[in-house]
This record gives C-alpha cells, sequence and structure tokens, in this order.
C-alpha cells in the first residue's frame, strides 16, 4: 500500500517542496498540514500535484486547540499516519517586541518547537499503531541553533539557559518571552526554539524508539535561502542573502533540492536509524551529523521534555 505522511507547513518552501517530491514517486499520500487553507491548495496545484495524492488539513500551530483539532481531523480521514513531518516555523528577527499564540506563548517558541511538541506527542499513538515496516517521526532542525557551527556563532546565540523563562510559561507577563528569560530577541527565539526541536527528537528516541520501533530523526537540509522563512526580514538581507549563500558559504540549495533531501529522510531505506540529525556535504551525499553540546545535552533534553509538558496540558 501507499504510505501515507503527515507534514506540517507544507503550504510554501521545504514542507512544500517534500510533499511534492514524495507525492510524485506515487507511492505517498501526503497530508498537508496547513494554517491557510486557500494557499495551501493554490501552492499544490502550482506545483503541479496530482489530484488525489494529497490531502489538505488545517493546522494552526500557535493555537493547542487547533493541534487537537488537528489530530481528530486526521484521524477522522480514516488512513494510516505512517510518517509525521513537523516542519513548519515562523522565523521573526526584526520583531521588536514578541507576539504571542493563543495560548499565550511567545510565537516562535510557541509555533516551532510547543505547537509540535503536542501533535507529535499525540501522533506517536497512531505511528505505533501503523503496520507500515518503516515508521518515522521527523522534526526539522537547524544549523543555526548549532553552536558548534560557524552559522551558529553569528549573534544572537541559541542559549536555553537554565529554562527559567520556559519553566513560567514565556508568557512576556509573570516571565519573560525567551527561554532562557533574557530580553526579547527575535532571532534568538527562532535559534532556541530550533535546539528544543532537536533535543524533542533526541528525547522522543531515548523514551520511545525501543518500545514503539518508529525512527526518529531531525536534520539541517542546507541554507534555503529562497524560502518565505525570511519574509519578516529587511529587504537588503532578502535581496543579499541569497547569492550570499551561493557564492560565499557556498551552503545554499534550492528549494526542490532541500525537498527531496528531506524526502530521503522520509522514506529511503538506508536512513531509517533512530536519533540521528541529517546533513548533507558538498556532493549532496547524506551523513550523521554531530549536534553542538547544547543541542546533545541529554539532562536538558529532559527538561524542556517535561517543562513542555506541563505547558501543552499533557502533565
Ligand atoms: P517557509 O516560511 O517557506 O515555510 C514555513 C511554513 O510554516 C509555511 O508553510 C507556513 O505557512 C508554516 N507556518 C508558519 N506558521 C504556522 C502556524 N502557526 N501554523 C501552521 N503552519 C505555520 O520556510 P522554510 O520552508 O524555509 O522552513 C521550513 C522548515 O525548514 C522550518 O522548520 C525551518 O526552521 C527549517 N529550515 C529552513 C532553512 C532555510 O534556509 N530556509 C534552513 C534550515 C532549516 P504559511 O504558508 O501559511 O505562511
Amino acid at each position: 500500500r501507499k504510505g501515507t505522511a503527515v507534514i506540517t507547513g507544507a503550504s510554501s518552501g521545504l514542507g512544500l517542496a517534500t510533499a511534492k517530491a514524495l507525492a510524485e514517486t506515487g507511492k505517498w499520500h501526503v497530508v498537508m498540514g496547513c494554517r491557510d487553507f486557500l494557499k495551501a491548495s493554490r501552492a499544490a496545484k502550482a506545483a503541479g500535484m496530482e489530484k488525489g495524492s494529497y490531502t489538505i488539513v488545517h493546522l494552526d500551530l500557535a493555537s493547542l486547540d487547533s493541534v487537537r483539532q488537528f489530530v481528530g481531523n486526521v484521524r477522522r480521514l480514516g488512513m494510516p499516519v505512517d510518517v509525521v513531518v513537523c516542519n513548519a516555523a515562523v522565523y521573526q528577527p526584526t520583531a521588536k517586541q514578541p507576539s504571542f499564540t493563543a495560548d499565550g506563548f511567545e510565537m516562535s517558541v510557541g509555533v516551532n518547537h510547543l505547537g509540535h511538541f503536542l501533535l507529535a506527542r499525540e501522533l506517536l499513538a497512531d505511528l505505533t499503531s501503523s503496520d507500515y515496516p518503516s515508521k518515522r517521526l521527523i522534526i526539522v532542525g537547524s544549523i543555526t541553533g548549532n553552536t558548534n557551527t560557524l552559522a551558529g556563532n553569528v549573534p544572537p546565540k541559541a542559549n536555553l539557559g537554565d529554562l527559567r523563562g520556559l519553566a513560567s510559561g514565556l508568557d512576556g507577563v509573570s516571565s519573560s518571552a525567551m527561554i532562557d528569560g533574557g530580553e526579547f530577541d527575535g532571532a534568538k527565539a527562532y535559534k532556541d526554539s530550533k535546539v528544543c526541536n532537536m533535543l524533542t527528537m533526541q528525547e522522543f528516541h531515548r523514551r520511545y524508539h525501543g518500545e514503539t520501533g518508529v525512527t526518529f530523526a531531525s536534520l539541517y537540509p542546507g541554507c534555503i535561502a529562497t524560502t518565505g522563512l525570511f519574509r519578516e526580514h529587511v529587504p537588503l538581507f532578502r535581496l543579499l542573502f541569497p547569492p550570499f549563500q551561493k557564492y560565499i558559504t557556498k551552503g545554499y540549495v534550492s528549494e526542490e533540492e532541500a525537498g527531496k533531501r528531506l524526502a530521503q529522510v522520509v522514506s529511503d531505506p538506508s536512513l531509517t536509524k533512530s536519533g540521528v540529525y541529517w546533513s548533507w556535504n558538498n556532493n549532496s551525499a547524506s551523513f550523521e551529523n554531530q549536534l553542538s553540546e547544547e543541542a546533545s545535552d541529554p539532562e536538558k533534553a529532559k527538561k524542556v521534555w517535561e517543562l513542555s509538558e506541563k505547558l501543552v496540558g499533557l502533565a
């Protein structure tokens, strides 16, 4: 039978390119979890995705209610859930003030981490009961959260500190909007959220791989400098970033190539190892990459997991 892959944020960029790459193989049905139904439907059509190869289900990760409804609606489709890809993200590098999700969490960590944390925890039951031979839960990471890299050392650097902000709910009123309790910084909040994504993947692996056989993985697909992720950046940055990545750092990848990479992590029979953070070299060959000290700290992963459980109402 065809596999079914749930992909969040499949209305643009990496998520759309991955949905297209999977649907084109004829071996996958893609459930696109998107906050803007019309945009997603236009994007799928414009990408040339065949009708019947995908289903769009509404999902706003900035609302835990919407995440719960999404899980219910996915179950009502009556399809198995064989792979889940937590891909959607917001990046607000120029925001002077924090904005907040429906549940009052700072937006970047709320959407990129907490919304996905609840979604992944809920859909783990569905993955576990699927009879697909290689079931996977993938959480998209990033080089920018990894301070063991050049890109990860561009200030402001990711740093979750002692998690005091996360512990008090990131509401910006009784506590700071930042995980480490510091001053709000939109670029840092994004990087912190990506560290949470990578820690969550590893904690899932430690807690559930043995029991469920599900492969848990994260990845850095390369710098896809042309996606909507940079839409809130200053115009000069948006103009110069793609050529800078293409010609100077040589870290640039097209959306199509990045989509193929993520599609490999979804379906390639050679990428079944669990607990891995995948990257690709200049010849587009995949390899197991090292995470930074903070992004691979098991104690921190456990704390982030436990605090996140409380915030999303699972504990
Ligand atoms: P895009 O902005 O193109 O895509 C992000 C997607 O997330 C969009 O579909 C967007 O929906 C969706 N989204 C945002 N907020 C919400 C929400 N509240 N609920 C549901 N969906 C939401 O960026 P990319 O494709 O670049 O990013 C995809 C992933 O890749 C992210 O996890 C990012 O961290 C990661 N990444 C990107 C890199 C890059 O260089 N671009 C490098 C490394 C990692 P909508 O279309 O409605 O806006």
